[in-house]
């Protein structure tokens, strides 16, 4: 029995999922970008949105970080930052050819992913990567062998697969992808291909699936669940629906306290709270407050993870940190 099926249902509450917020990738590349400030001094080049959150992006670019969408609108010879999101193999390339000073923020659960892209297009095999059409960190990972990789756009794109040889065929994933609907994905393309091999390790990520079960453990107590995060956040839309197919009679994306609309908690006695992977817990303690203020004061926490992992900054950075400290001695 968890936390939340023991507590009476008297008067209104918040029931607030733990993991939610900010991962190890996430900080890490927020990180990045505020040392590079630092370190370099502004103006910084970020290529795309660092993670995809408005408010870490405004707050990035009010320090002085420059958000672009591509290389070719960085001057030449400045500092430019990769997303934790990942990169193709080209992008690199072309950074280099501008002389531009890249550092690379991918989270290295996507460059787990990139490894092992590689290797199984290195061992030909036909790779079947599933994940959503047009984001980043699928442009990225196809790109690192796009001759071997197809997008399996969820469970409707299995019919669309064909491949060489049924039996060299290994499927790879987004990071953050709905658990469900990838193991659904993956059923059907067994079906289809029943040697088709899976990755070494999961590619969903931790933060993704720790987030998705706190859900999933409150949503069937919440007439509403409003999840802090972004439009273009796949983690954080991935959660809204997460907690409607848990049982959550409502699910609402929010980035901020104040588009929480009234008219949600009407009738309202449990609202669920969480926020997707690159949500600053700030966002989170304003929807608190907002809702406090509506009657929804008596908060309780709902933890079904302990998350402890952090990821050192990226190499090429650190290594600038250090002789920046040795020569001030
Ligand atoms: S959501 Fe997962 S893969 Fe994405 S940055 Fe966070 S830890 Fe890395």
């Amino acid at each position: 029995m968890t936390d939340a099926e023991t507590t009476p249902r008297t008067g209104k509450r918040v029931l607030l999922a733990n993991p939610r917020g900010y991962c190890a990738g996430v900080d890490r590349a927020v990180q990045t970008v505020e040392e590079a400030l630092k370190l370099y001094g502004a103006p910084i080049y970020v290529r795309k949105q660092i993670v995809h959150n408005k408010h870490v992006v405004r707050t990035l670019e009010a320090q002085g970080a420059i958000f672009v969408e591509e290389n070719e609108e960085v001057p030449e010879g400045a500092t430019v930052i990769f997303s934790a999101h990942g990169v193709a193999p080209e992008v690199y390339e072309q950074a280099k050819q501008r002389s531009l000073r890249a550092i690379d923020a991918t989270c290295p659960l996507v460059t787990k992913v990139h490894h092992e892209a590689r290797r199984f297009a290195a061992q030909d095999y036909d790779i079947l990567l599933i994940g959503h059409e047009g984001h980043e960190e699928v442009i990225g990972t196809a790109g690192e062998a796009p001759a071997h990789i197809q997008l399996v756009d969820g469970p409707d794109g299995v019919d669309k697969v064909t491949v060489r040889d049924p039996e060299k065929v290994v499927w790879l994933s987004q990071t953050t992808l709905s658990v469900d609907e990838t193991l659904e994905t993956v059923a059907r393309l067994k079906k289809r291909l029943p040697l088709l091999q899976s990755p070494p390790s999961d590619d969903i990520c931790y933060a993704t699936s720790n987030r998705q079960h706190v859900v999933k453990e409150i949503a069937p107590e919440c007439d509403v669940v409003i999840v802090v995060g972004s439009r273009n956040s796949s983690n954080s839309v991935r959660l809204v629906e997460v907690a409607l197919d848990a049982g959550a009679r409502a699910g609402h994306l929010v980035d901020f306290a104040h588009e929480i609309e009234d008219a949600w908690l009407t009738g309202a006695r449990t609202v669920g709270v969480t926020s997707g992977a690159s949500v600053p817990d700030e966002l989170v303690q304003q929807v608190l407050a907002h809702l406090a203020e509506r009657g929804f004061g008596d908060v309780e926490e709902i933890t079904t993870a302990d998350e402890r992992l952090t990821f050192s900054l990226p190499q090429e950075l650190k290594r600038d940190m250090k002789a920046a400290a040795a020569a001030r001695g």
